[in-house]
């Protein structure tokens, strides 16, 4: 809660750090809790900008005249340096004067003249100070709005609307809705979701459940792709895939799984799956419709992306993508090919232990971070997985992904060809499913694209036969690496569950 923060820098303040630094984004916010922090003490408040000067600051955050005019930092710490009170001073972009040696030299002298006031310098930035003044400094982490703070603008921004909106405007929000809506709202600043819950309402005047896939979709696009992070544009629904039964009821069952309720009934959140399988059989295709199912944006780690060619930047890149997405939680964090990224870390690996290190890192934040968010690992090659991560804990449940059974296979058939507005009542999805043994459901949609090609170059409309020839043509890649299957199947069979 921003109260507690405000007690928390208080005590920072108190104890004699004469030097803070709050890095953020959410200036507005930063702002809000050194006000609450101020009113718990009798002392003067000051606030610097390189555009405004040195102002005084009364209790309720107003600015008086200023006290040092124009942009210059280092007319400010000669007032901080000549006045004798015991004075709060809040410096904006400090970050660019830090390039100027005199300025540095006169903060390091500064330093013990504040401490013997008992007067403190904030600095507020939205980048990081370099580190020969970082390390002056006190760090001072804000963190992410809580849920309450994003709850109370949910609130103010409707109420606000209502009250100056010429037409009525309607909540139809549930106590649950309004939940998943704060839950959704997590890793932006207060401002943005007073922005995002703004659009969503003058879309229609109202703020409704259906709001709900439309404030993911800002947050994605606030939040942009981040590093090694890629986020996934996802319109998927559970029934866009065929077969794997087990795996979607399972899903289906957990999906409500990060909620208050779920929390207050006894049930720990969800922490993810891992699905090993043959290629093309839908694992990618399961994480997109996770995260459109529950709600929550998609993110992909991209293993090329984490491998840096200098050493310890790899491990840094890793760290930095993980807290990306606690920050952005509650997300679903999707790893494909997980054999891949850590492949090494398996057996000797000739890149000095680096994989090992990473794969260390990732268990270790597995198993100890406390944020929504769900994890996804795909895999296709057992024997390069270190055996770690199939220990019981770290993932909810493993499921083996097959090729598709003949039912299954007819659903996908159905799908793809749905998909393509064509109507599966008026092909023999039986005889079709037959056909298709061994096939991938990637392999059956591809089946089905060639055949459209086929019947659109002869100007018909497509038919079973079309569908038929494309799928003799066809050698599936079960059938070519056969003994790569058996042995996956035969690993897993008393391993993981079965998806389907
Ligand atoms: P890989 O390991 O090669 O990444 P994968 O198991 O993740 O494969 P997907 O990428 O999900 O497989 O499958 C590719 C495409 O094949 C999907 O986008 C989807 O169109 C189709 N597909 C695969 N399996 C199914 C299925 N069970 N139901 C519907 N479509 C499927």
């Amino acid at each position: 809660m921003a109260s507690e923060l405000a007690q928390k820098l208080n005590l920072l303040m108190q104890s004699g750090n004469s030097l803070i630094s709050i890095e953020t984004g959410d200036e507005q916010r930063a702002t809000k809790i050194i006000l609450a922090a101020i009113t718990l003490r009798s002392v003067s408040l000051y606030d610097w900008s390189m555009t405004r000067g040195l102002r005084k600051v009364d209790r309720d955050g107003v600015p008086g005249l200023p006290t040092v005019e124009g942009p210059k930092a280092a007319a400010t710490l000669d007032f901080i340096e000549q006045n004798t009170e015991a004075a709060i001073y809040v410096i904006r972009d400090f970050a660019p004067h830090c390039r100027d040696a005199f300025v540095v030299r006169m903060l390091r002298d500064l330093e013990s003249t504040l401490e013997q006031r008992g007067a403190t310098i904030i600095f507020l930035d939205a980048a990081a100070l370099p580190d020969d003044v970082r390390r002056l400094t006190v760090r001072f982490d804000i963190g992410w709005p809580t849920t309450d703070e994003i709850e109370n603008v949910i609130k103010q921004t409707f109420q606000r609307i209502r009250r100056n909106a010429d037409t009525t405007v309607q909540s139809t929000v549930t106590k649950r809705d309004a939940e998943q809506m704060v839950q959704t709202l997590r890793g932006l600043s207060l401002k943005d979701v007073g922005r995002v819950v703004a659009a969503a309402i003058y879309d229609d005047y109202a703020l409704t459940v259906d709001d709900l896939p439309r404030l993911v979709e800002a947050k994605r696009t606030l939040l942009g792709n981040i590093g090694s992070l890629e986020d996934i544009a996802v319109d998927f629904s559970v029934d866009d895939i065929g077969g794997l039964r087990n795996l979607k009821s399972w899903l289906r069952q957990r999906r409500g799984g990060f909620s208050r309720q779920a929390q207050e009934y006894g049930i720990e959140p969800p922490r993810g799956v891992l699905m090993l399988g043959v290629p093309g059989c839908g694992k990618s295709l399961c994480a997109k419709v996770v995260a459109s199912d529950w709600n929550m944006p998609l993110l992909r780690l991209d293993p090329g992306v984490l491998y840096q060619k200098f050493i310890g930047e790899s491990e840094s890149q890793l760290r930095r993508a993980l807290l990306q997405a606690e920050s952005m939680a509650p997300v679903v964090l999707w790893i494909d090919e997980i054999e891949k990224a850590f492949a090494s870390a398996s057996g000797d690996s000739s890149d000095g232990g680096l994989s090992q290190r990473m794969f260390g890192t990732l268990l270790s934040w597995m198993q100890d971070h406390r944020h929504p968010i769900f994890i996804v690992a795909t895999a296709n090659d057992i024997s390069a997985l270190p055996p770690e991560l199939m220990r019981k804990g770290r993932f909810d449940e493993v499921f083996f992904v097959d090729l598709p059974s003949e039912p299954a296979r007819e659903q996908v058939l159905g799908i793809h060809l749905e998909r393509r507005q064509r109507d599966p009542s008026k092909f023999n999805l039986p005889i079709l499913a037959k056909e298709c043994r061994d096939f991938s459901g990637a392999e059956i949609e591809q089946a089905i694209v060639s055949a459209l090609f086929a019947a659109f170059s002869e100007h018909k409309d497509l038919a079973d036969q079309h569908i038929l020839s494309e799928m003799k043509k066809t050698r599936p890649l079960a059938v070519l690496s056969a003994e790569k299957v058996a042995s996956l199947r035969a690993w897993a069979n008393d391993r993981c569950v079965s998806a389907d």
